[in-house]
């Protein structure tokens, strides 16, 4: 599985957030969210169906909104 990068704006440690509907116990959605209380990228955005899904497009979101100074 792809690992999941630091947050493009503050450097912070990403983190992969599960969440779970009411009513239905087998369905659940990931999303990858900043660990920085205060950073903007810690609401978490999209959710997905899958972990992989989610890394992944937490890690195309830092390529297109960060730059490479953070590795
Ligand atoms: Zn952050």
């Amino acid at each position: 599985m792809a690992k999941l990068k630091s947050c493009p704006f503050c450097g912070g440690k990403a983190e992969l957030f599960k969440h779970r509907s009411f009513g239905q116990p087998d369905y659940g959605s990931y999303s990858v969210a900043c660990g920085t209380y205060d950073c903007i990228m810690s609401d978490g955005g999209s959710s997905y169906a899958t972990k992989h899904e989610a890394i992944e497009a937490w890690n195309r979101r830092r390529k297109e909104n960060g730059n490479e100074l953070w590795q």
